[in-house]
């Protein structure tokens, strides 16, 4: 995509329009424009019933306690990313799994897949869509119980194009660890999918752009609990303008999550005396979990 204004404004165009048709297609709308009432009125269909729970089980090694069961949510209550119809497709990409949300993780993964799809050549914010290398969607268990909420690519990241893999990453791994567990038993994903150029601060406009993204993400993944690193993470999901010490310490909801606050990685590598909030942070969210907490050196 060129980035300058006017080609880059036809180029932005033109692939929002492509996406819409793209998924106007998905959803089987195979013609557009004045379509001849039909001649007989179709009773409609009763929905699939979507009760039967499905017993998951762990996909690889010990998950930290998986859920066992996952009710799948009907048509009438099924939660929808309150802002997907901002991203022409996603609402629709919703509407083609009308059911229930896929509660296998080869499901989750196609539904993801998607998104991702549209993660990687989106234009919303031109200068990160110039700057990035590639953008950074998420990694880890696709029925994760719990999920760590970033901030946004770093350099290293808009490399490899995994989150927390730089030197922040390193001490989220170890965090991870200390609880117990692999990187791969939980998810890990940004509020911003493109690095902000020298690592500054994402922009309000820039978090509103990346808002159906990570909704969609959390409404396809169901983590039973979401930790958020950093203000920029805390704020975005829970809409609020607390600081993280205001924040931290106890629950919040995000639709069917209980979310946790704490102190971002970058923030301890700059402030090690911080450490101890996270762990403390972390121990009340494994003895909500109903899990062991390990002895931990520092
Ligand atoms: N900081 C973040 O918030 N996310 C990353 O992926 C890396 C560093």
């Amino acid at each position: 995509m060129t980035c300058h204004e006017t080609a880059g404004e036809l180029a932005t165009a033109r692939l929002l329009l492509a996406q819409q048709l793209e998924s106007l297609h998905a959803a089987g709308v195979l013609q557009i424009g004045k379509v001849p009432p039909p001649a007989t009125t179709a009773k409609p269909t009763a929905p699939a019933s979507a009760r039967a729970a499905r017993e998951l089980s762990s996909p690889e090694r010990n998950l930290p306690t998986p859920r066992t069961t996952i009710e799948p949510t009907e048509e009438p209550d099924m939660p929808r990313a309150k802002h997907a119809e901002k991203i022409p497709g996603l609402s629709l990409l919703a509407a083609a799994y009308p059911a229930d949300l896929p509660t296998a993780a080869a499901g989750r993964q196609a539904l993801l897949d998607q998104v991702n799809q549209k993660v990687a050549v989106c234009p919303l914010c031109k200068e990160l869509a110039c700057t990035r290398t590639q953008t950074v969607f998420g990694v880890g268990n696709l029925l994760p119980r719990v999920a760590f909420f970033g901030e946004a690519p770093g350099a290293d990241e808009d490399r490899q194009g995994v989150p927390f893999v730089g030197r922040a990453g390193q001490l989220l791994t170890k965090i991870i660890e200390a609880c117990g567990w692999q990187r791969d038993d939980v998810y890990i994903l940004n509020v911003l999918k493109c690095r902000p150029p020298d690592n500054r601060n994402p922009l309000p406009q820039e978090v509103a752009n990346c808002r159906p993204y990570f909704e969609r993400q959390f409404e396809v993944l169901q983590p039973e609990y979401i930790v958020c690193l950093g203000s920029i993470a805390a704020q975005s999901l829970l809409e609020t303008a607390e600081a993280v010490g205001k924040l931290r310490g106890r629950f919040h909801k995000y639709r069917d999550s209980q979310v946790l606050v704490t102190y971002h990685p970058s923030y301890l590598l700059r402030n090690p005396p911080a450490k101890k909030y996270v762990w403390e942070d972390m121990q009340l969210l494994l003895g909500a979990m109903g899990l062991p907490i390990p002895q931990r050196a520092s």
